[in-house]
């Protein structure tokens, strides 16, 4: 039986984002490290760094309390 991987795809809507860093620590496969721009309101948003090691967990998205974070399976 050949393995399926589990994929995901993550988006963050980086205006919401207040730059917590909760996901960052919530995602167990490192997708996610701060940015060193700023967004609309000023603050270090979150961003995909390495988007093709997601699985689709959600497990960022759960921990975003500024519901900044879309997973699709
Ligand atoms: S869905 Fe899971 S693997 Fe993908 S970025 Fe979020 S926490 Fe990481
Ligand atoms: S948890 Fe939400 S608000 Fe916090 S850094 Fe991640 S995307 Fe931004």
């Amino acid at each position: 039986m050949p393995e399926v991987k589990a994929t995901g795809r993550v988006v963050i809507d980086k205006d919401l984002c207040k730059g917590c860093e909760l996901c960052i620590g919530a995602c167990p496969k490192g997708v996610l490290a701060m940015s060193t721009k700023i967004n609309a309101k000023g603050y270090f948003y979150s961003e995909a760094v390495n988007p093709d090691d997601c699985i689709g967990c959600a497990l960022c998205a759960m921990s975003c309390p500024d519901v900044a974070i879309e997973v699709y399976k």
